[in-house]
């Protein structure tokens, strides 16, 4: 199952990207879910709720969180995700709710991700679309030296529908909502991958 896990709607002010064409785009390019992970925000969850057919494509909504230490998608119970914590209180609360934190894109330049901080997560963006080739290698070199045991997600980091789908997370299980995804993410197998829909 394949699943672009970060993609930013018209939410962000960075994006132009409309739900609508998102979820056409997405069945277009062959992917099998999206999340959307806005720029600290989750109002395309009220936007979606107004959509009645997602014609069998798994949407999610998570959020990408930023804080001075980098920059995190999570996904699980995001609609009462407190607003402005610090990396150490956002991974707090993820813990307490049982959600799942990611760092996004650790290696890019003017994103950087504290690697003190990257090596007590589980889970990282190793692959990100919008990451300069070298930025992702950085990713990959770090991950041998140090990432023993961590697992690895990919996602486009989409801002315009051309992006949608080239960069995913290869799952092995289906998922079909949050709970599936947080569940796998923990405990199941999966890699990241890029393609030229
Ligand atoms: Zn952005
Ligand atoms: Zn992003």
């Amino acid at each position: 199952m394949l699943i672009d896990m970060h993609i930013h709607t018209d939410f962000s002010p960075c994006s132009i990207i409309k739900i609508p064409q998102l979820l056409k785009r997405a069945q277009k390019v062959g992917v099998d879910g999206i999340c959307i992970t806005d720029h600290n925000t989750i109002a395309s969850k009220s936007a979606l709720g107004k959509i009645a057919d997602n014609k069998g494509l798994c949407v999610i909504v998570g959020i990408e969180y930023t804080t001075s230490k980098g920059d995190f998608l999570i996904f699980g119970s995001v609609e009462h995700i407190p607003a402005k914590m610090d990396a150490k209180d956002l991974l707090k609360w993820v813990q307490k709710e049982g959600s799942i934190a990611i760092a996004a894109h650790p290696f890019r330049k003017d994103r950087p991700f504290d690697t003190g901080l990257l090596q007590s997560l589980k889970i990282i963006e190793g692959l990100n679309g919008r990451n300069k080739p070298h930025e992702n290698e950085l990713c990959k070199n770090w991950l041998q030296k140090h990432g023993g045991g961590m697992k690895e997600i990919g996602g486009s980091d989409a801002h315009t529908l051309e992006e949608v789908g080239q960069v995913v997370t290869v799952f092995k299980k289906n998922i079909y909502n949050i709970d599936d995804l947080v569940r796998e993410l923990l405990y199941g197998n999966y890699s990241p991958l890029k393609r030229n829909p």
